[in-house]
């Protein structure tokens, strides 16, 4: 028994080795995605150019950059799924990390190749980020977090426009910093197999990734977190990586170091990319002078289907005339979350007769059921804009920004509700940091007034 078992496992072996096409590789996993491919591309391609402004990369025409590009074009020949528009940028900054945005746009930084042993090394953490895009990681996530948040943001609204739009209603977004770079553990197991096959493939040892990410785990310390909170390891790493490895036929040999990276090796030592702290330093000193929040006296008037408001020219509408609205300052709209600006939408409220107070108490009970610490202040007043009935509520929560000291800040909510001609609610929520509401709050004033419903 025991000899024709292991005589069959012989024959299934010798035919795999002849038709190699057999060895099974790792498929994308397509996972919960309200993003189409061009949506996908679209996003990236926004994100891309935001990174652009905000971390120092190397020119085009460096020679680090020209490598990474080339070896990426390598991996890439290799990766299955959809043909996404794989772009490679080297940034010069110190702390070892690499990260993908949606569509293709991959970015790794000075500090990864400085650290890297090896070509394949370098290959490993490059093989890794393309697999975030073949499986479509961050839209995955965003896609989660908007069907978590779509009770609130299409509260009897007219949303469905594409996940676009709907991201810009919802602040998301894939720039520097955001959440949704952060991959999930079990993202991350799927990024360390697909990358295993990809660089297999190209012709490097697989292991010498897994290697990679231990060795930064071991060495802690002040360059290797960056990578590792971005890219948190799933657990046994390396066993998996070996397991995977373990069912592609075995190679006799992998691709040693090209002179190429010896070169870029050499290149990169005598480079004095910045640190974190530096870049954000940089950011901070181009950005002073303009207050990107504060409201210019100047303004604009925007045309709902449901109704018009004027609002400061330099603020932004995110959304249309048929959808949920923010209106807000370019910066007030951070990672995954409006910090400053006002959010307009509209909201059926069960039954037709309701009165205003009570289908206002309906739509908070409804908007803390997705905000827990959403708390009212008083019991709010009833007052006239433009001679229409509106409840006025104050409410406080958690704002999404940080203070210096990683406490989260409070955050001032005024809830305007009013009752249109069909019975729906149009309600605006005026969102601020309570230190800055009382300043804003003019502002926020003059726009409610500017208020007519049609
Ligand atoms: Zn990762």
């Amino acid at each position: 028994m025991q000899s024709r078992f292991v005589r069959s496992v012989a024959v299934a072996l010798a035919v795999c080795l002849v038709v190699p096409g057999l060895w099974a590789r790792v498929q994308p996993s397509h996972g919960f995605n309200l993003f189409s491919a061009q949506e996908e591309n679209q996003a990236g391609q926004q994100a891309a150019a935001d990174v652009a402004k905000q971390l120092p990369l190397l020119p085009e025409s460096d020679p680090v950059t020209k490598y990474v590009q080339k070896l990426g074009q390598d991996l890439v020949a290799h990766a299955p799924g959809e043909k996404w528009a794989y772009t490679f940028r080297v940034v010069n900054q110190k702390e070892i990390n690499a990260f993908a945005l949606p569509g293709g746009p991959i970015f790794v930084n000075v500090g990864t190749i400085q650290a890297a042993d090896n070509e394949a090394q370098l290959a490993g953490v490059m093989a890794h980020e393309i697999s975030h895009v073949v499986q479509r990681h961050g839209t995955r996530a965003a896609s989660k977090q908007m069907a978590a948040q779509l009770p609130l943001a299409i509260l009897g609204g007219v949303m469905g426009k594409g996940a676009l739009s709907q991201m810009a209603q919802l602040g998301i977004s894939f720039g520097v910093g955001s959440y949704f770079l952060k991959n999930s553990r079990s993202a991350e197991s799927e990024a360390d197999l697909l990358g295993t096959d990809i660089m297999y493939d190209a012709g490097f040892d697989p292991r010498q990734m897994a290697v990679f990410f231990a060795k930064l785990e071991e060495e802690g310390g002040s360059r290797g977190p960056q990578f590792l909170s971005d890219h948190p390891n799933p657990g046994n790493r390396a066993q998996a990586v070996s397991k995977e490895v373990s069912t592609l036929p075995r190679k006799s040999s992998y691709r040693g170091d090209s002179a190429e990276f010896k070169q870029i090796k050499q290149r990169v030592a005598s480079l004095k990319p910045l640190t974190a702290e530096q870049i954000a330093a940089q950011q901070k000193q181009a950005n002073s002078g303009v207050s990107s929040i504060a409201p210019s006296t100047s303004t604009k008037a925007f045309s709902h289907s449901a109704y018009q408001i004027v609002y400061p020219e330099n603020w932004q509408v995110f959304g249309d005339q048929s959808s949920a609205v923010t209106i807000a300052p370019q910066s007030g709209v951070s990672q995954n979350a409006i910090a400053y600006g006002v959010m307009i939408s509209a909201y059926q409220p069960e039954g037709n007769s309701t009165t205003l107070d009570q289908a206002t108490k309906d739509l908070l009970a409804s908007m803390r059921q997705s905000n827990p610490d959403l708390r009212q202040i008083g019991n709010g007043e009833t007052i006239r804009v433009n001679g229409v009935s509106s409840r006025s509520i104050d409410l406080i929560g958690s704002s999404p920004i940080k203070d210096d000291s990683g406490k989260v800040l409070q955050e001032r909510d005024w809830l305007v509700t009013m009752k249109r001609r069909d019975g729906s609610l149009l309600y605006l929520v005026f969102i601020a940091p309570d230190k800055d509401f009382a300043s804003l709050r003019p502002t926020f004033e003059n726009m409610l007034k500017s208020v007519t419903l049609k």
